[in-house]
C-alpha cells in the first residue's frame, strides 16, 4: 500500500508517518528530512538547498524528484508513505510515472487539516528528539524534566532553523500557491480523504487507520 500524507507544515505528517511505519511497517520517505541529511552531511546538494529552506521557499522539482527516484529503488516492505512530497503538480505527475514504472499504484491520498493559526503555535515550539525525531512541544508535550526522550533515552533535541514566524508564513504561501493544487487533483483521481489534523494524536491515528482498513 502506498499512501501520501499531505497538509501544511506543522499538520502532522511526520508523527502519524512514524506511527504507520511502526504499526504497518511501511517505509516513510520524508523529502524535508532527505534535504536536511544532505545539509549536515554537507554534501553539493545539501549546501545549494540550504537557504531556500531556511527561507521557507521550495527546492527545485528536480532535486526532490531525483532523492524520490533514488528511495523508490531500496525495500518496498509494507509500501511508501510519502511525507511531504509531493508538492508540486509536476512532481505529482512523476511520482504517478515513478510508481507505474515499477508495477505500483497509489492507494490513498490523506489531508490533515488544519487551521493556520494553530500552525503557528505547533510549530514555533516544536522541539524533536535529534535521536529518534519523537515529536515535542513546549506547552502540551515538553520535553521530560530529566532531559531524556521519552522513547529512546536520548539527550539531543533540535529545532529547525525554518521552525519560526516569519518562515512559516513562506511555507504557507508556498503551500496554498503550489501545493494545495493538489487536493483538487487527486479528488478528480477519486484518491483523497480528509481527515481532521486538529484532533488528539490518537483519534488521527485512529482515523487514518480505519481508512487505509478500508
Ligand atoms: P518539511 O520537513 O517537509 O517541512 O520540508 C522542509 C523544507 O524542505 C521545505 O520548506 C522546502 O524548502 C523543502 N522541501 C521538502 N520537501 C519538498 C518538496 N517535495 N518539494 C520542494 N521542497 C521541499
Amino acid at each position: 500500500m502506498n499512501i501520501i500524507l499531505l497538509g501544511p507544515p506543522g499538520a502532522g505528517k511526520g508523527t502519524q508517518a512514524r506511527i504507520l511505519m511502526e504499526q504497518r511497517d511501511m517505509i516513510q520517505l520524508s523529502t524535508g528530512d532527505m534535504l536536511r541529511e544532505a545539509r549536515s552531511s554537507g554534501t553539493e546538494m545539501g549546501k545549494v538547498v540550504a537557504d531556500v529552506m531556511d527561507s521557507g521557499a521550495l527546492v527545485t522539482d528536480e532535486i526532490v524528484i531525483g532523492l524520490i527516484r533514488e528511495k523508490l529503488e531500496g525495500d518496498k516492505k509494507g509500501g511508501f508513505i510519502f511525507d511531504g512530497f509531493p508538492r508540486t503538480l509536476a512532481q505529482a505527475d512523476a511520482l504517478e510515472g515513478l510508481l507505474s514504472d515499477m508495477g505500483e499504484t497509489l492507494d490513498a491520498v490523506i489531508e490533515l487539516r488544519v487551521r493556520d493559526e494553530a500552525l503557528v503555535d505547533r510549530i514555533v515550539h516544536r522541539a524533536t528528539c535529534g535521536n529518534c525525531g519523537e515529536v515535542y512541544h513546549d506547552k502540551t508535550k515538553p520535553i521530560p524534566a530529566d532531559g531524556k526522550c521519552s522513547v529512546c533515552g536520548g539527550t539531543e533535541f533540535k529545532r529547525r532553523a525554518d521552525d519560526n514566524e516569519e518562515s512559516l508564513k513562506t511555507r504557507l504561501m508556498e503551500y496554498y500557491k503550489k501545493t494545495s493544487p493538489l487536493l483538487g487533483y487527486y479528488h478528480a483521481k477519486k484518491k483523497l480523504q480528509r481527515v481532521d489534523g486538529l484532533a488528539e494524536m490518537h483519534v488521527v491515528k485512529a482515523a487514518i487507520g480505519a481508512i487505509l482498513d478500508a
